[in-house]
């Protein structure tokens, strides 16, 4: 198996939890990393770096973990565009929001969804992002949430069956009846493609007692949950995350200081959606009051048609670290590590021997820059499993 060495690396990230004090960062000036297949093998000072087959001078640039975005909702068709353009405008506009991407999704072949998904995901893949969840939720049958995640198992480990997004149109007038499908025998048809079960608990979508049934018959199944909590309204989704050891609570806008402490006294990793507060003109979640109680943040793009349109991660750092009170350390951290945590996963979102060799080389000396040079695409190289699958200069990056 050849080596490859990078070095001559101005700042490396590597969230190393042996080097946290006093930065959670790990911060390695002047170093280098050793590849080796698709894992990590060492980390350091690039004077002490051992020998390697190949060798990538950084020339002094920044290198950190690839992006894990925890949080994201690509397999779906349709345009929304002019939804978004009516919002910006401050126009009404009266079609069917999420329930006109259920409508695209369901008449789209196979291919299409797939061909959108992959797309998506090169575009991620571009700007950093080398670990991805994704959901189902736009299909809303036992057939289409099935396939969504089929579909998606194809390109991510990273799959959450998310049945109960909202009531499905057909069972407007009877919730209780779609909560019995779900559970049931949907359920049942998606549980093989999927790792994790996820419900949108919210006032208009499920409330706690039907989020508590999907999820626990979820567990039931095999399935690790998480949950859609707190983003529009005060409301018991955080709380249910806690109970249920879900890993991770998203969104955490509105946040009473029983659920601040909650989080902040248990393994659920609060994720923040900035892109969903930039993209409905909404109140910023606040991240300080979560960190300074000692909650973990991750932060993630929430990518989707109809509220978070964005497939960048360096976007939500620089929102996070301008609106919502996080360091431009903090935020890195939480957009790697913290995704990783989100995700309960030790072997992405660090650069440590043993870890997959996911690494981004930035166009700047440090990591800080992501936020420092908003909407800049910096990132110039991004090594997957170890193999250089974007490299500057190069018109598209190689197949995921
Ligand atoms: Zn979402």
């Amino acid at each position: 198996m050849s080596a490859t060495v990078i070095t001559n690396i101005g700042t490396l990230v590597t969230n190393d939890p042996s080097l946290r004090a006093p930065d959670p960062l790990g911060l390695v000036r002047d170093a280098a990393v050793v590849i080796e297949g698709d894992r990590v093998v060492w980390t350091g000072e690039s004077g002490k770096a051992p020998a390697a087959d190949d060798r990538v001078d950084a020339d002094g640039r920044a290198v950190l973990p690839g992006f894990v975005d925890s949080h994201s909702h690509l397999v779906f068709a349709g345009d929304r565009t002019e939804e978004f353009n009516a919002r910006m405008s401050g126009r009404p506009y009266s079609a069917g929001g999420i329930r006109t991407t259920v409508a695209a999704t369901r008449a789209a072949g196979d291919a299409e969804l797939e061909a959108n998904l992959t797309r998506h995901l090169a575009e991620a893949l571009r700007q950093g992002t080398t670990t991805f969840e994704t959901k189902s939720g736009y299909g809303l049958t036992v057939e289409d949430e099935a396939r969504a995640l089929r579909l998606a198992a194809r390109h991510t480990d990273e799959v959450t069956f998310l049945g109960a997004h909202i009531v499905a149109p057909e069972f407007a007038d009877d919730p209780a009846g779609y909560v019995a499908l779900v559970t049931g025998e949907m359920l049942n048809a998606c549980a093989p493609h999927a790792r994790w079960i996820d419900v949108f608990c919210e006032k208009g979508a499920f409330d706690g007692d039907q989020a508590r049934a999907i999820l626990t018959a979820g567990k039931a199944k095999g399935l690790h949950p998480r949950i859609h909590a707190n983003q529009l309204s005060y409301g018991p989704g955080v709380q249910l995350a806690v109970e249920l050891d879900a890993a991770s609570a998203d969104h955490c806008t509105h946040l009473t200081d029983a659920d601040v402490d909650a989080l902040a006294n248990s393994a659920t990793v609060a994720t923040l959606l900035p892109g969903a507060e930039f993209s409905t003109r909404a109140a910023w979640p606040d991240a300080r009051r979560l960190l300074d109680a000692g909650a973990t943040v991750a932060l993630s793009t929430d990518c989707n048609p109809g509220s978070s349109f964005t497939s960048s991660v360096p976007f939500c750092v620089a929102l996070a670290v301008r609106d919502m009170g996080m360091t431009p350390g903090e935020a890195v951290w939480a957009a790697t590590a913290g995704g990783a945590a989100a995700l309960r996963r030790t072997d992405v979102g660090r650069l440590v021997p043993g870890a997959y060799a996911d690494l981004v080389l930035l166009d700047a000396p440090s990591h800080v820059h992501l936020a420092y040079r908003p909407g800049v695409p910096l990132v110039t190289d991004v090594w997957r499993r170890g193999v250089r699958v974007v490299r500057e200069g190069a018109e598209t990056p190689s197949n995921p």
